[in-house]
């Protein structure tokens, strides 16, 4: 345990040891851990001084800049809840979010809002409702920077996160200082971090990988952040060398842009030298990527309702690969989690057996907010039904085989859309796919490719249908091919497969 470590004691602690060691650098300015502190005292009266209470929510609708991180500690200072909204967040989304959370304040970055959102924001009835900038800025400057007393506990909430959404409406997790505590160490743990290390952050602050296995570790240990708004594939090596990152965390998606660009000089020579990762990766792309830019690659796993992405551990040595279909393994359970694959009976299947990966550790969420029912579908006994289907190998190697809800049923067969397309991917003109399943008459659903090409291919289908089954089961192999420029993608990158089946 971290005794009754809270967000805002454990910055505090930070600040009297590391004080004027940057803690964020984004563009160009530098915060040290001393000066956050003091952002975090300012932004905490300023808060309570609208009336923000323990307990109360506070939405904020953030592009990543360092005021997600002030308003995050002093939300925690004052016991308060964050509501980090994703800011792709259609006016109707947000409404959703503000309603379920009943939250109380509105903090927004003018450049993400429209007037659908304000409109939404107005009609309630919220005791702040504040844009970012120089106003607010300068506002909180009437506000001591001197130290506030912590009025958080260790096991009160610090945060509701709402999942990404990606195959049903988003469900709102509560998460405990304690858990961020957890989320912190295992991360620093698993990718052993030091206070000299630098870490690269692009993907979304409202997002569980930034919080859990990127911000928090480097809290925990020291190190600095660099923070940007967003991923650019054409600035990435300019930003490497600019700010020296040493570590950074992956999304699938980047790793294709990253390998899609073309040989600059730059990414030859760097301070990169290991990167987490997550979401499916063919070996052969993960291979290519380590040679050719020397970054190590390890997998992260997890979900919002696991409240961390260390559930696994990192294969920092060798990829573990199925004998068959060349996958890597996801790792092993890791630190205190214990991993389970049952049937559709809810018992155990055998080893190598496809089934639903379950979740048993110290990290789990206590349940979704407002939702008794997912939370007693989603949690029993304390394993963590993760609705991902996966297998176990007799040495505890898990493999990720496919959200349950995209895997394709034919005639009596499940298929991973995975596997398809881990084998479309290697066919030299395609840059990227995803399968789907649709309904059919005779099959109960048919198997459909679409495909992204490398700029500047063409190919016929009936050359990747031939392909395709030279490498797959007969029954695997996609009906139909489809061509498209790109997919539609949640904010971290998913493949938003739920938009992509013709309903
Ligand atoms: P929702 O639950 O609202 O539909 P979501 O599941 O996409 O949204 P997240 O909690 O952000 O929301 O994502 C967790 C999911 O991401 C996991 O359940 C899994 O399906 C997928 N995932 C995470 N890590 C990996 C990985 N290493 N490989 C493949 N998929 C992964
Ligand atoms: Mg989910």
């Amino acid at each position: 345990t971290h005794g009754n470590q809270t967000l805002y004691t454990l910055l505090k602690k930070q600040a009297e040891r590391y004080k004027d060691k940057p803690f964020i650098e984004f563009e160009e300015e530098t915060i040290s851990y001393r000066e956050m502190l003091e952002r975090v005292n300012r932004t905490a009266r300023w808060l309570k001084d609208k009336d923000i209470q323990k307990g109360d929510m506070v939405a904020v609708f953030l592009a990543n800049a360092p005021v997600f991180y002030e308003m995050w500690y002093a939300c925690g200072a004052l016991g308060a809840v964050l509501l980090p909204i994703n800011t792709a967040s259609t006016p109707t989304e947000l409404e959703y979010f503000l309603d379920h959370s009943e939250s109380r304040g509105f903090l927004y970055d003018e450049r993400l809002v429209g007037e659908g959102h304000i409109k939404i924001v107005k009609e309630r009835d919220l005791t702040f409702v504040q844009m970012t900038g120089n106003l607010f800025n300068k506002e909180r400057e009437d506000y001591s920077a001197v130290e506030v007393t912590c009025e958080a506990d260790a096991t009160d909430v610090a945060c509701i996160m709402y999942t990404s959404g990606t195959t049903a409406k988003p469900k709102g997790v509560l998460i405990t200082h304690e858990n961020y505590m957890f989320a912190g160490h295992s991360s620093v743990l698993y990718q052993q971090l030091t206070p000299d290390d630098r870490y690269l952050i692009f993907l979304p602050l409202f997002h569980a990988n930034s919080q859990y296995y990127t911000s928090m570790a480097m809290l925990v240990v020291g190190g600095t952040i660099i923070l940007r708004k967003r991923f650019s594939s054409s600035e990435f090596w300019e930003v490497v060398e600019r700010y020296r990152p040493t570590a950074t965390s992956l999304v699938a998606t980047v790793i294709k842009m990253l390998l899609e660009l073309p040989e600059q000089g730059k990414e030859k020579k760097h301070t990169l030298k290991r990167a987490g990762y997550g979401l499916f990766v063919p070996y052969p792309e993960l291979q290519t990527f380590q040679d050719r830019f020397s970054i190590k690659l390890y997998q992260w796993y997890g979900m919002t309702e696991t409240i961390t992405t260390n559930i696994v551990t990192p294969l920092y040595e060798e990829m573990v690969r199925d004998r068959d279909t060349g996958i890597v393994s996801i790792g092993k359970a890791g630190l205190g989690h214990e991993v389970k694959i049952i049937g559709p009976d809810g018992k155990e299947v055998p080893t190598g057996e496809v089934g639903q990966i379950l979740i048993k550790g110290p990290s789990m969420m206590k349940g979704y907010f407002k939702n008794p029912e997912a939370t007693a579908q989603t949690l029993q006994d304390g394993w963590l039904h993760t609705g991902d289907s996966g297998y176990m190998n007799e040495e505890g190697f898990i493999w990720f085989v496919d959200r349950s809800k995209d895997m394709i049923k034919r005639a009596g067969e499940n298929i991973s859309s995975i596997e398809v397309e881990n084998v479309l991917s290697e066919h030299p003109a395609v840059q990227d796919c995803a399968v789907v399943g649709e309904p059919d008459k005779l099959r109960e659903e048919a198997v459909i490719a679409y495909v992204k090409l490398h700029n500047g291919q063409e190919v016929n289908p009936e050359e990747l249908k031939a392909y395709c089954k030279k490498h797959l089961s007969y029954f695997k192999v996609p009906q139909e091919f489809r061509i498209i420029d790109d997919f539609p993608r949640t904010s971290i990158g998913k493949i938003q497969k739920n938009l992509l089946r013709k309903k």
